[in-house]
């Protein structure tokens, strides 16, 4: 379960933001996962919740966005989304694909008071 490691390493972040900015009570944290990330947004705010337990951020409302995959053909240039798992460019056939969105995992922003 990777939902863990992410969850502890967020929460790293969120903390020492926290103390960077002197926030006393974290209220809310807005994160983004790429859908290839493969979260599972009930284990990850489990998780978080343990992470922060005893922090500033402690009460702090988690909210997650996840963002869908995008891709670039390399042949002819064309973008579009990831549909049933198919790496092929749906205008020129071609399977020289990059992945442009969908493999980040990153805290948006953070509010407090
Ligand atoms: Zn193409």
């Amino acid at each position: 379960m990777h939902e863990i490691r992410i969850a502890e390493d967020l929460s790293t972040i969120v903390v020492d933001t926290a103390k960077r900015e002197k926030l006393l009570n974290v209220t809310k944290v807005n994160i983004c996962f790429g859908k290839l990330v493969q979260i599972v947004p009930e284990i990850f705010e489990l998780a978080f919740r343990e992470a922060v337990r005893n922090t500033p951020a402690s009460n702090a409302m988690l909210h997650i966005e996840i963002l869908s995959v995008e891709m670039r053909c390399m042949k002819c240039g064309s973008d579009f989304h990831l549909i049933d798992n198919q790496y092929v460019c749906k205008r020129c056939m071609s399977d020289e694909i990059k992945i442009i969105q969908g493999k980040e995992l990153f805290i948006k922003s953070i509010e407090g008071e």
